[in-house]
């Protein structure tokens, strides 16, 4: 257990070490209307991006896949160039949530919802606040997470209540039988044809197109602020 208690705020150093490495898996997810905007970029400057589906339930009904997240396989990020980001004013929302990781099915009270800034001890931060390990309520949780994080926190919030809007949606459509779920080997996707979310549920009149702007809007990066 530390002895200092005082509370220190992220900051990120600029270090790009979570540009080099994405992790485990060391995939970068995106949302379609990333991946758009990423192989844009991409194009523009003549790069190669190996962006595939990264969670995706076939649709044995419209005989479609419905991608909920695509990954980037590109590690080190080809956006970073001497250690800065070629579209910082609109990169990912990962980019802009790190270190924060909501778990998606639940809202875990601990300190488990951090990815690894070699910059900034989450973990041990988060154990001067919370001496077990975990929050009491999420009020305070959240309060925390808000203080220390910022901008990060606020991202990462976004994309959980996405996240959760889109599965129970999903749910949904299961259950009013519009769609039938079937497993499907990943190799036998990128001989289906593929659907984003959202312009899946354009399709099926379930959202319309103005709807799907003002989701996408909501990750806009002049309405969540930059990361401090
Ligand atoms: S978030 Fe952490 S790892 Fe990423 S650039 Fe900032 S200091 Fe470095
Ligand atoms: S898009 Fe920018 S911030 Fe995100 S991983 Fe690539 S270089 Fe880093």
């Amino acid at each position: 257990m530390p002895q200092n208690k005082r509370l220190s705020r992220f900051r990120c150093k600029g270090c790009a070490e979570c540009c080099k490495d994405f992790g485990r898996p060391n995939i970068l997810p995106l949302f379609e209307w990333e991946k758009e905007l990423l192989q844009k970029n991409a194009k523009k400057n003549g790069l190669r991006l190996d962006i595939r589906p990264l969670e995706a339930i076939f649709d044995a009904k419209s005989g479609k896949v419905i991608t909920l997240q695509y990954g980037m396989h590109n590690a080190p990020c080809p956006f970073l160039v001497h250690k800065r980001c070629q579209i910082y004013a609109k990169r990912p929302s990962v980019c802009r949530q790190f270190p924060i990781s909501f778990p998606k099915k639940e809202l875990s009270l601990s300190e488990e919802v951090f990815f690894h800034c070699p910059n900034f001890d989450s973990e041990s931060e988060f154990y001067k606040r919370f001496s077990k390990g975990k929050a009491k309520n999420e009020r305070a949780y959240r309060k925390y997470l808000k203080k220390t994080y910022g901008s990060c926190y606020t991202v990462a919030w976004e994309v959980l209540q996405f996240q959760k809007k889109m599965e129970k949606k999903i749910d949904k459509l299961i259950n009013q039988k519009k769609i039938k779920p079937k497993k499907i080997e990943e190799k036998d996707i990128k001989n289906k044809e593929e659907r984003p979310i959202l312009e899946f549920l354009v399709d099926l009149k379930e959202i319309t197109k103005k709807e799907r702007e003002l989701i996408i809007n909501r990750f806009n990066p002049k309405r969540i602020l930059a990361k401090p």
